[in-house]
C-alpha cells in the first residue's frame, strides 16, 4: 500500500497524518516548521514499517524534532515495534499519545486491535506501569463468550514509555 500524508497547520500546531507502507518508495513531506509550536503525527493508517524504511523514518524525524516537539497518536502495533527496537525512532523531544494494543479472543479466534491513551489506560508511575483496562467492557467479538486477553508481553510492548 502505497505511503501517503497529509498536513494541515491549526494555529501553531502542523497536524500531519501518514497512512500505508514506509518503505524504500516512501517519501515523507518536505514540512515548514517557521511558526510551528508542535507537531500532532496520527499514525493510524500505517501498516508496514521495513529495516529501510526505519532508515528513512530516523532521517526524517531527527532533524524535525530538532525544531519542534512531535507528538503521536494513534500509533499501530509495527510502530510500536520500532518505538521499542529502535534507538532514536522516538526522539528525545518526542512523545506518545496514544498506541494500539493487540488483544485476542480465544473463543472466537480474532485477533483486535485497541487504542490505548497514555495518562489514562495506561501510565507510567514511579517507574512502574499501571494499566486500567478492563477488556470485558471492549466490545470484543459480541460473543457472549468473549475473552479478549493482551496478545502482546506487557513489559516488553510497554517498554517505550519509560524511556527517560
Ligand atoms: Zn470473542
Amino acid at each position: 500500500m502505497e505511503f501517503q500524508s497529509t498536513q494541515k497547520l491549526e494555529g501553531s500546531v502542523l497536524h500531519l497524518s501518514f497512512s500505508g507502507t514506509i518503505d524504500e518508495d516512501t517519501n515523507f513531506p518536505e514540512v515548514d516548521l517557521s511558526g510551528v509550536a508542535s507537531v500532532q503525527l496520527d499514525l493510524n493508517g500505517i501498516k508496514s514499517i521495513n529495516s529501510v524504511g526505519i532508515r528513512e523514518w530516523l532521517d526524517w524525524i531527527r532533524p524535525v524534532a530538532e525544531k519542534a516537539p512531535i507528538v503521536l497518536e494513534n500509533c499501530p502495533k509495527s510502530m510500536v515495534f520500532q518505538f521499542n527496537m529502535v534507538d532514536g525512532f522516538l526522539p528525545p523531544q518526542s512523545s506518545v499519545k496514544s498506541f494500539f494494543v493487540p488483544f485476542f479472543c480465544e473463543s472466537c479466534d480474532k485477533e483486535q486491535n485497541l487504542l490505548f491513551n497514555v495518562g489514562h489506560e495506561v501510565a507510567v508511575d514511579g517507574g512502574n506501569l499501571k494499566i486500567s483496562f478492563d477488556a470485558k467492557q471492549a466490545s470484543g467479538c459480541g460473543e457472549a463468550s468473549c475473552s479478549l486477553e493482551m496478545d502482546v508481553t506487557e513489559a516488553k510492548y510497554f517498554q517505550f514509555l519509560k524511556r527517560g
